[in-house]
C-alpha cells in the first residue's frame, strides 16, 4: 500500500492554478523528492498535503486513508517548514523534544532522544541555547531535529538543508538517507537544488508551474529527460 497518494490536487489562488491537477505517490519507506524551480508550488503542495492549506479540489491519502476533513494535528505525518518556525520562547532542546512531549515521551526518554538528534544533526550539546542566538543554518539543523524526533510514518521536508554550507550538506545528506533507511520512514522532500534531490531521493519529481513535468528515479530523469523544461533545469544546453 502506498504511504502517500496524491490524486488531481488543485489550489488555486484567484485566477491562478498554483497546483494543477497533481498525481503524486510515495510508497512506504520511499523517499520521494520534488524538484523545481521557485514559485513552482512545492511548498504549496507540503502544505496542502499537511492541511496547512485549503485545496480546490483532488485527493490525500495517507497510508489510504483519505485526509479530506482530517485537521492537521491529527494526520500522522511531520513537516519541517522552509522556514524553520521555531519556537522564540523555547531553547534549542525545548524546540527538538516538542512533538516527543506532546506523544507522551518521559522527560528522561525525551532529554535522551534531543541530545541524539542533536548530535545526528551537528549540533551536540546546544540543548540550552536560546534559539534567536542561532544562526539561519543551525536554525534549520534544529528544524530538522523537531521534525524527526517523533518519527513520523511520514516526513515532508521542505528545503531541508537549504541554508547549510557545502561541508555539512553533503554529510547530512548521506546521514539522512541512512536514518530514513534505518527507521523506515516515508519522506516526501521538496528542494530547488538538483544535487540535493539526487542524493537524497530515490524518486524525484520534478515540478514546474504546478504541475509535475517528469517522475523517475534520479539516473532516468538525468539520463531521458522528458522535454526541454526539464533538460535546461537539469542544466543541459538542449
Ligand atoms: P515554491 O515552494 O515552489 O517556491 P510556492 O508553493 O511557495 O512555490 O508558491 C507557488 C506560487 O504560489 C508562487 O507564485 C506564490 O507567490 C504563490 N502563493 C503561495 N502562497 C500563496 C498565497 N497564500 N496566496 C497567494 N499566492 C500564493
Ligand atoms: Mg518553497
Amino acid at each position: 500500500m502506498a504511504s502517500l497518494d496524491v490524486e488531481a490536487l488543485t489550489v488555486r489562488f484567484g485566477e491562478r492554478s498554483v497546483l494543477d491537477a497533481v498525481d503524486l505517490s510515495v510508497a512506504e519507506r520511499e523517499t520521494v523528492c520534488v524538484l523545481g524551480p521557485s514559485g513552482g508550488g512545492k511548498s504549496t503542495l507540503l502544505r496542502a498535503v499537511a492541511g496547512l492549506q485549503a485545496v480546490d479540489a483532488g485527493r490525500v491519502r495517507v497510508a489510504g486513508r483519505d485526509q479530506a476533513g482530517v485537521p492537521a494535528h491529527r494526520r500522522d505525518l511531520g513537516l519541517m517548514f522552509q522556514d524553520h518556525q521555531l519556537f522564540p520562547q523555547r531553547d534549542v532542546a525545548g524546540n527538538v523534544a516538542f512533538g516527543l512531549r506532546m506523544r507522551g515521551a518521559s522527560r528522561a526518554r525525551a532529554a535522551a532522544r534531543v541530545a541524539e538528534l542533536l548530535e545526528l544533526v551537528g549540533l551536540p550539546g546546544a540543548g540550552r541555547r536560546a534559539v534567536a542566538s542561532l544562526s539561519g543554518g543551525e536554525q534549520q539543523r534544529v528544524a530538522l531535529a523537531r521534525a524527526l524526533a517523533p518519527e513520523p510514518r511520514l516526513l515532508m521536508l521542505d528545503e531541508p538543508l537549504g541554508q547549510l554550507d557545502r561541508g555539512l550538506r553533503e554529510r547530512l545528506v548521506v546521514e539522512l538517507r541512512e536514518l530514513f533507511e534505518r527507521l523506515g520512514t516515508t519522506v516526501l522532500a521538496v528542494t530547488h537544488d538538483q544535487g540535493e534531490a539526487f542524493a537524497l531521493a530515490h524518486r524525484v519529481a520534478v515540478m514546474r508551474d504546478g504541475r509535475i513535468a517528469q517522475s523517475g528515479t534520479p539516473s532516468e530523469v538525468w539520463q531521458r529527460p522528458a522535454s526541454a523544461f526539464v533538460a535546461r533545469f537539469l542544466g543541459f544546453d538542449n
